[in-house]
């Protein structure tokens, strides 16, 4: 996924920034970057690879030679940026967060008119570099962000820092949040809006789909109005969201609360009888205390994650590798699974096979039943709007998996909604399949109408993408 982070300021903002970005780090593992503007220097970038150790202490070290009153920076998993570039277009630096379906494309048509491309990473065009490239076939910075929209498949939240101030712009239908942050004398824009309460800024703004603003140490201008249409991704709430974080006013632990709340509730009619609820950490605890807090039944933790070396969530790309560690940073309290019955929520299932190994050890440990209840339907189809990187094809995901076994390789549109639809027998038959084969007790998926009722918002705003395959 990735985050972004900006600071313009009448004074330097390199600690404002460097606090602003770390608080980020939950939602990318590969890289992070940094680029401030000074008018003596110019800009001044520093990006490092932050797989093995955290944001933190790998730009403790660029801090002093990063002063300066403007500045941006990134989590990312894929590409290196921020990106600095001269052109007609002044001096900047540019960092985005999305994905780019339409690379090939885009690229075939800037090259064909002359355009080169430097920054290679892994082979591949940098996609911060494309979108750059697209800015800078307009006369105007704000027209290439408004050609950036226009243009660009997937999803784009962005911004770009200048030596006067920071222009930010959010994806044309939401799917990623960016908001802005005041304090006296600087103005913030961020992914996410906890990341500034420490730092001192209070809300101010909450960008709507596509809008684009300007933001000064003093002001903030509106470029352009946001649109109608807003598609913000749900799985922020689900998964990758931070606790603290809030999208649309909706706060992700609330959120939680609210799907454990109403997995509960269709519970009341399943004949089940669990001693305690809990939760996969760290996103599954959040649901289980809400599922507890309904069912009237004790939360606990029965295996709690440790964190003193496994601060971060490490991410190797070889699959056994990343088993493994997600089984070693869970350890179990024997105490609390032995002749227990355990209702056991997840966030997700997406391939199984780390809930499926959970859920033997539960039953290892002596655990008498596992009841799963995953916070979120069944994912049927991969995500084309971010770079959400659970699965690299969609028949990794157990549900296609199943449907697969019961309907051969050519599954047509109309077959596949029937498995996305709770209330037929095609859905309770790939449930039952996937329950066999992760061996559980039960299994009840949520259902996406209360699930999307737990964010409270209208539901039209809301991405379901993955879950039934609706644009
Ligand atoms: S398809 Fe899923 S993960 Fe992707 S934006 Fe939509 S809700 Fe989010």
């Amino acid at each position: 996924m990735g985050g972004i982070f900006g600071v313009v300021s009448k004074e330097d903002c390199s600690l404002d920034l460097f606090f602003g970005v770390d608080y980020h780090s939950h939602l990318g593992t590969r890289r992070g970057g940094l680029a401030v503007f000074n008018s003596e220097n110019g800009f001044h970038r520093a990006i490092h690879n932050i797989q093995n150790s955290p944001f933190r202490t790998k730009f403790e070290n660029d801090l002093p030679g990063m002063k300066g009153p403007v500045g941006i920076g990134c989590i990312s998993d894929y590409e290196p940026q921020p990106l600095l570039a001269r052109s007609h277009l002044g001096n900047i630096a540019i960092t985005t967060v999305g994905v780019v379906t339409n690379k090939d494309e885009l690229i075939k048509e800037l090259m064909d008119n002359g355009r080169s491309f430097l920054e290679m990473s892994g082979g591949e065009v940098n996609q911060t570099e494309l979108v750059l490239a697209l800015l800078n076939t307009q006369k105007t910075i704000l027209d290439g962000i408004k050609y950036i929209q226009s243009r660009v498949e997937g999803s784009m939240t962005l911004l770009i820092a200048t030596p006067e101030g920071i222009y930010g712009a959010r994806d044309k239908f939401g799917r990623t949040p960016l908001q802005i942050g005041k304090k006296d004398g600087a103005h913030c824009l961020s992914f996410e809006s906890f990341a500034y309460i420490n730092l001192g800024y209070k809300d101010e703004h909450e960008l709507g789909p596509a809008e684009i603003v300007f933001v000064t140490p003093d002001s903030y201008q509106v470029l352009q109005e946001p649109g109608k249409e807003m598609k913000i991704c749900t799985f922020l709430w689900i998964y990758y969201g931070y606790p603290t974080a809030c999208y649309e006013g909706v706060n992700v632990e609330a959120m939680r609360y609210n799907c454990g709340k109403f997995l509960a509730r269709r519970d009341k009619d399943a004949n089940i009888h669990p001693d305690c609820a809990a939760g996969v950490p760290d996103s599954g605890t959040a649901h289980a205390v809400g599922y507890a807090n309904e069912a009237g039944i004790p939360f606990t933790r029965p295996f709690i994650k440790y964190t003193p070396t496994w601060p971060r969530s490490f991410m190797p790309t070889n699959q056994e590798q990343r088993n493994l560690i997600a089984h070693m940073k869970l350890i179990p309290v024997q105490q609390l699974i032995k002749d227990k019955s355990i209702l056991l929520i997840d966030d997700s299932i997406v391939r199984g096979t780390q809930l499926r190994e959970t859920t033997d050890f539960l039953y290892e440990s002596g655990a008498k039943e596992v009841h799963v209840r995953p916070a979120c339907p069944p994912i049927m189809f991969g995500c084309k709007y971010l770079n959400f990187s659970r699965s690299k094809s969609e028949m990794d995901l157990i549900a296609r998996r199943v449907v697969r076994q019961f309907e051969g390789d050519n599954v047509s549109a109309e077959t596949l909604a029937k498995y996305c639809d709770p209330d037929t027998p095609e859905y309770e038959k790939m449930q039952e399949e996937i329950r066999k084969q992760l061996h559980f007790t039960t299994l009840r998926f949520h259902r996406l109408d209360d699930m999307l009722d737990s964010t409270g918002l209208d539901h039209c705003k809301l991405c379901t993408y993955c879950w039934n395959g609706k644009e």
